[in-house]
């Protein structure tokens, strides 16, 4: 690919098509969906950049990544210097590519986009991560040669091995603090192992950023519950000088209508963690059973719900249903989660809400559901939804997937009753996640509430900075 001779055409490239699994095979698998830019593309995407002089698009990045600085390095063929950019201020670039919200982040703001599709920036973002993970000699994933530094003095404990705390105690390790994670699972990741599918976010590539966490000297403890096996007070009293707190947002919400402990209804929590986490679509190999239905029906609109449709569809189910109480305009969902779940038949049945769940011998047989029309704009913005009366009607179904918000995982604060909390439950934290308890900061879901991975990033590393300034100083 000759870029030198489209650099005055760069405005007409159109913008590149990531390579996909068709919808009509990849519903019978859990290989991933998007299989990610060739060099080539990568090469003619980074020629769609403006090279603008006042860039926008880091503006938009939550973790302020320098885009300009990295696509220019893609141009030059500069790869893996490129990566680093990128690490400068991501650790994870490979989990971020494939999930983060880019249309409402720096591809947002990118002023390629004011009158032309934005850079592809996740794209980009994400074919150096392949790239690093292909070249591993060539790039920071490889051997640190700070594990097991045994000259680090200073202890920080880390809560919770999701991305806002696997972040902060990477941070704190590259400081030179002796850090230990404790995991209350058996696998660390968070949310993405027993959230986000496989056919979203390989595991393989969630496993190598933790490895790459490992490598800088962080001790890692699974099945290590805070709260059960150990206090917070306890482990500040055992020689731990700080602690983050980055539990999650991990329990989740229910409709509160008759019949919803039938069996055959879910959680989204539950039925997602069942395939990802326990394996259950490898069945009978692995042995966690997943019941499995020819009609699904998932209640909610964001990206757990997309999830737990597109993974019934690929569980064997011949007709899922995405219900949700407002129009498509409000859904939470990513626009390309939903462009896929299309895509892959799941049908979107919209202003309408369950009221009943009906049953037979103890199991989900139908959904009564009731219409909904938009009335005037909520808190949140979006508008209200609003019943309409006597529209009641059923929808047969063989197993219900409850995915309408998950809350603070009360576990670590009914035992820290000091800590201070709002009234759904979630730690408050200043803006550099300072709690009101010296020595113990939190950030993440367990703060702001279910968000995104690059927010519990981006918290995770402003905190190890201001627990490093606490720790040096002793100033609260
Ligand atoms: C199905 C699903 C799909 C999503 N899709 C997207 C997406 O496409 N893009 C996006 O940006 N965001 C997405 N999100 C949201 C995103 O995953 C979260 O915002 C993010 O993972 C929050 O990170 P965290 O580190 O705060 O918490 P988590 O990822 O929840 O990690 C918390 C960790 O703490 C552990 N823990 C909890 N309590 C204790 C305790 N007492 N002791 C020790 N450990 C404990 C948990 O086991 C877990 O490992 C999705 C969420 C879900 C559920
Ligand atoms: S705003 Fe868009 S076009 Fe401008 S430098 Fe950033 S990515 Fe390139």
């Amino acid at each position: 690919m000759q870029n030198e001779n489209l650099k005055p055409a760069r405005k007409k490239i159109p913008r590149n098509k990531i390579a996909e699994q068709q919808p009509a095979s990849r519903i019978k698998n859990f290989s991933e969906v998007e299989l990610g830019f060739t060099t080539e593309q990568a090469l003619l995407e980074s020629e769609r950049c403006l090279m603008c002089k006042k860039p926008k698009c880091t503006d938009g990045c939550p973790v302020e990544i320098d885009i300009k600085g990295f696509i220019e390095l893609i141009k030059e063929k500069r790869f893996s210097e490129a990566l680093e950019k990128i690490r400068e201020k991501n650790t994870m670039p490979g989990i971020c590519g494939r999930v983060c919200p880019q249309e409402d982040q720096c591809e947002k703001t990118c002023i390629l986009g004011i009158k032309n599709e934005p850079v592809a920036i996740g794209k980009l973002e994400r074919f150096l991560a392949d790239y690093g993970i292909k070249n591993s000699k060539n790039n920071s994933q490889g051997d640190t040669g700070l594990k097991n530094n045994n000259s680090k003095k200073i202890k920080a404990a880390v809560i919770g091995a999701g991305p806002a705390g696997l972040t902060c105690a990477g941070e704190l390790a590259k400081m030179g603090y002796a850090v230990t994670l404790f995991e209350a699972l058996h696998k660390e990741g968070g949310v993405l192992v027993y959230g986000i599918p496989e056919f979203r976010l390989p595991k393989s590539i969630v496993e190598g950023e933790v490895e790459y966490v490992k490598s800088l000297g962080v001790e890692i403890k699974l099945n290590s519950i805070v709260g059960k096996t150990y206090t917070i007070d306890e482990i500040l009293e055992s020689g731990y000088s700080s602690i983050f707190i980055a539990t999650g947002a991990g329990l989740p919400y229910f409709l509160g209508i008759p019949g919803e402990n039938l069996n055959g209804v879910y959680s989204a929590n539950e039925y997602l963690t069942r395939v990802n986490l326990m394996k259950g679509y490898l069945f009978p190999a692995w042995d966690t059973p997943v019941k499995k239905a020819s009609i699904v029906s998932v209640i909610g609109g964001g990206n757990v719900a997309l999830d737990s449709a597109r993974t019934a569809k690929r569980l064997g189910a011949e007709k899922v249903y995405l219900i949700y109480r407002r129009s498509e305009v409000e859904m939470p969902g990513r626009i390309e989660e939903i462009k896929h779940a299309r895509e892959e038949g799941i049908e979107m049945v919209f202003l309408t809400n369950p009221v009943e769940i009906k049953g037979e011998n103890g199991w989900i047989k139908k959904i009564t559901c009731i219409r909904m029309e938009l009335g005037e704009p909520d808190e949140s913005g979006r508008r209200r939804p609003v019943k309409i009366p006597g529209s009641e009607y059923d929808i047969d179904t063989g197993i219900a997937v409850i995915a309408i918000g998950q809350g603070a995982n009360p576990v670590l604060t009914q035992t820290s009753p000091d800590i201070g909390l709002n009234k759904w439950g979630n730690i408050i934290a200043d803006d550099i996640g300072k709690t009101n308890k010296k020595g113990v900061f939190a950030g993440g879901d367990i703060v702001t509430g279910a968000a995104t991975v690059i927010l519990a990033m981006g918290a995770g590393k402003v905190a190890a900075r201001a627990m490093d300034n606490y720790m040096k100083t002793g100033v609260w």
